[in-house]
């Protein structure tokens, strides 16, 4: 969901950095091809991704959640030389699309895919991070700040995705709706962590900036 109207919306777009052309190929062919193509960042999303990424200039970028991989080639562009983004997924079908286009990028020496469930793989990545990116199973996302938090970097900033969740972190929330619930948990647990300074940016579905002290 959108909580601007569309015109507020498309008048930001349009007065925002242009789409490379490479994540417009991927856009498009994630639409065409890949089931639920609402999970992509997209244009305005991505351009905010690799801006903020520009400005931190990482070293080390995690990504939890890369589906068809446009969020990750939007962190890559921020790296600094010979940075390494590692990018998890648990479904095996996106594997090969991902990898055509980090392929076709000007970042496949940069970028580590992995395939697997997040909570399992992130203990086995030796390096600490500069930057992550939260985007995968909402359920899971304080299993994966309690993992990250001690593997980031003094400085380092955590971005964590749908925090919003559609506006349903402010409604009742239904008895099996364990999203709505771990995302009620997650985002208090951000704003009372000590280790960290966090904002909510109501941006697109809701992006928390977090930075470790
Ligand atoms: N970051 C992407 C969108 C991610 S969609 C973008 O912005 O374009 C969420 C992804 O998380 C899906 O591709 C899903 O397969 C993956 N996912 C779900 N549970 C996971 C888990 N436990 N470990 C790793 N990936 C998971
Ligand atoms: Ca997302």
């Amino acid at each position: 969901m959108d909580f601007l109207p569309q015109n507020i919306e498309d008048y930001i777009v349009e007065h925002s950095q242009k789409e490379p052309e490479l994540l417009g190929k991927l856009n498009r062919e994630t639409h065409q091809k890949i089931l639920q193509p609402r999970m992509l960042s997209g244009h305005y999303q991505g351009r905010v991704l690799s801006l903020l990424s520009k400005i931190i200039k990482p070293h080390t970028i995690l990504e939890i959640g890369t589906y068809t991989g446009y969020s990750a080639l939007s962190l890559a562009e921020g790296l600094s030389q010979n940075g390494i983004l590692h990018t998890i997924d648990i479904n095996e079908e996106l594997f090969d699309f991902q990898k055509k286009y980090f392929e076709a990028s000007p970042y496949k020496k940069n970028i580590r895919q992995y395939l697997g469930n997040a909570v399992e793989i992130i203990p086995q990545i030796e390096d600490n991070f500069d930057l992550v990116f939260i985007d995968a199973d909402k359920p899971n996302y304080p299993t994966y700040f309690n993992i990250i938090i001690e593997k980031m970097n003094p400085g380092g900033v955590i971005l964590s995705d749908n925090v919003l969740w559609s506006g349903k972190i402010v409604e009742d929330v239904k008895p099996d709706d364990v999203s709505t619930a771990a995302l009620l948990e997650y985002n208090k647990m951000l704003a009372t962590d000590e280790r960290i300074e966090t904002v909510i940016l109501p941006i697109r579905d809701g992006l928390t900036l977090s930075r470790k002290k």
